[in-house]
């Protein structure tokens, strides 16, 4: 898997099924989000999910640029994922690299299946995702921010989009995988999820599992999935419940 190096492999999995961060096999790391961020987006969300920190900003819908992908019948949803230079140990080459592009369009295919585009012809719902800090999950943690900021810009969508990593590590099928299990666990499998159909709109995978583990790596990230729902909703209720004079103060 990527970023693999020459690198000894650590010990990811302990003989009491513990991981490298002392986590059990179906446990996430700990993930705070806020919803409302920022002042000047429309809608906005910051996540922090055991040590990524990913920022996301919503504005729209509105005048579509660049004018050519305007369509007729529907919104058009673009999305800009990106990695801070400063995100990650090994400096990043600031700027839209393959890996930034092909996030950025799975992200915004997510969105496509949920937001009700047909609402706003010939506009543009636009979608930044800016990973301050990563460490392994950052389309998830980001999606989650966007889905979150979509909400808080008063986008109407058929449901919030939960998203989780799963894979395997040490041979065990494993829920939320950190940066080490990432870079030397045997696969990697992100997910994106319509908690009220049970629909799957994101679903990548690096590495290799047998037909009998995917079964098994699907369930726990469905379960991932609808525990960050829970969280999500926790965030989008407690940002619209503060009283007048708190929200005033903001
Ligand atoms: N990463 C990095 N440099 C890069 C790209 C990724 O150090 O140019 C790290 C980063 O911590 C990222 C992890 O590798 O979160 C896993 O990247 P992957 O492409 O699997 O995407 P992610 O798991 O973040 O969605």
């Amino acid at each position: 898997m990527g970023n693999v190096g020459a690198k000894e492999t650590p010990i990811l999995l302990t003989p009491d099924g513990r991981r490298i961060d002392g986590r059990l096999k179906n446990e996430l790391r700990p993930v705070r989000i806020q919803a409302g961020a920022l002042r000047h987006a429309d809608g906005s969300a910051f996540v922090e999910w055991g040590h990524n920190k990913v920022m996301a900003a919503v504005y729209g819908p509105r005048e579509v640029h660049p004018r050519h992908l305007q369509q007729n019948h529907k919104a058009v949803i673009q999305c800009r994922y990106n990695m801070a230079a400063f995100s990650v140990d090994e400096r990043k080459r600031p700027g839209l690299d393959r890996r930034s592009q092909e996030i950025s369009k799975v992200i915004a295919e997510a969105f496509d299946s949920v937001v009700f585009a047909e609402e706003f012809p010939r506009t543009s719902i636009d979608v930044y995702i800016e990973v301050l800090q990563a460490n392994a999950g950052t389309r998830c943690a980001g999606l989650v921010a966007a889905s979150v900021a979509l909400a808080d810009a008063g986008i109407p969508m058929v449901d919030l989009l939960p998203a989780v990593a799963v894979g395997k590590v040490g041979g065990e099928i494993v829920l939320d995988l950190k940066k080490e299990e990432d870079n030397f666990g045997e696969a990697d499998l992100p997910m994106a999820l319509v908690p009220q159909s049970g629909r799957l709109v994101l679903l990548q995978m690096e590495g290799h599992m047998t037909e009998e583990e995917l079964g098994r790596a699907l369930d726990l990230g469905v379960q991932g999935c609808r525990d960050i729902y829970e969280k999500m909703k926790a965030a989008l209720r407690e940002r619209y419940t503060l009283t007048p004079i708190a929200e005033a103060a903001r």
